[in-house]
């Protein structure tokens, strides 16, 4: 089994997701192993950062080959959250596209398609292909909680629906940098979904494809109204030819 530090197992009682610094200690904090099934020990100890290792006396063995980890494990706690109403507060950030410039080399045209907003009481719902769906106005909007060896998902069919990826590794760093308090994970992740637009970036925008159509067309009318810079060579030539006549007494 993995000995992976995770502070995170689901509680027999209820089946919910529930944080080591919310149980009691040890093998009373009555839990398993998110992954595997196997029942977990909460360490709380007074050195380590607390979290729950698994226990190897248990009578209950591993149900599959277990592959917890933080960030896995953090994806679903999320959801949870999410689905529960306890975070019901969303941010997002601004999206700027761009597209190269014909007429000056290195240089790009940009449109803005949205800027940062913070949505209030959300209302989750589960989703098969992303991790959750939002309705925002006439709109869904659905998240996609990303980490390292996670893939990508592909864009939305729907054209109108957006698609956000929330990048959660940055709560594992937070966590462990600081010490165990009841509540942190969920205060770490209400923090990220409410107020961290840095670390979240739109997949596809509902508006995106008009507004690179337009710039694209500004691109295109920019390129055909160009007129290149001739003139100096222009009055090159002609002073050559001036100088040849003045040179041939003409
Ligand atoms: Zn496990």
């Amino acid at each position: 089994m993995s000995d992976a530090r995770i502070p995170f197992a689901i509680r027999k009682s209820d089946h919910k997701f529930v944080e080591v610094s919310d149980v009691e200690r040890g093998q009373r904090c009555g839990c398993v192993c998110p992954s595997c099934n196997q029942s977990v020990i909460a360490r709380q100890g007074n050195v380590n950062v607390w979290h729950f290792s698994h226990d190897q006396n248990a009578i209950d063995k591993p149900v599959k080959e277990c592959d917890i980890s933080f960030n896995s494990c953090c994806r679903q706690y999320a959801i949870e959250l999410l689905l529960q109403g306890e975070i019901n507060k969303l941010c997002t950030p601004d999206l700027v596209i761009s597209e190269p410039c014909h007429t000056l080399e290195g240089d790009e045209w940009t449109a803005n398609v949205t800027d940062p907003h913070t949505l209030e009481n959300i209302t989750a719902k589960t989703t098969t292909k992303y991790d959750i769906e939002i309705s925002v106005g006439s709109y869904n909007l659905f998240l996609f909680f990303s980490y390292k060896d996670r893939h990508l998902p592909v864009y939305p069919a729907d054209k109108t629906a957006g698609l956000l990826a929330v990048d959660i590794t940055s709560v594992e760093t937070e966590f462990y940098s600081q010490k165990t308090t009841p509540g942190l994970l969920k205060e770490l992740l209400t923090k990220l979904m409410a107020f961290d637009t840095k670390h979240k970036s739109w997949l596809y925008h509902p508006r995106e494809d008009n507004v690179r159509a337009q710039l694209c067309k500004k691109v295109q009318q920019e390129a055909m109204s160009y007129v290149p810079e001739e003139t100096s060579t222009v009055i090159d030539v002609n002073s050559m030819i001036y100088q040849s006549f003045l040179r041939a007494g003409i």
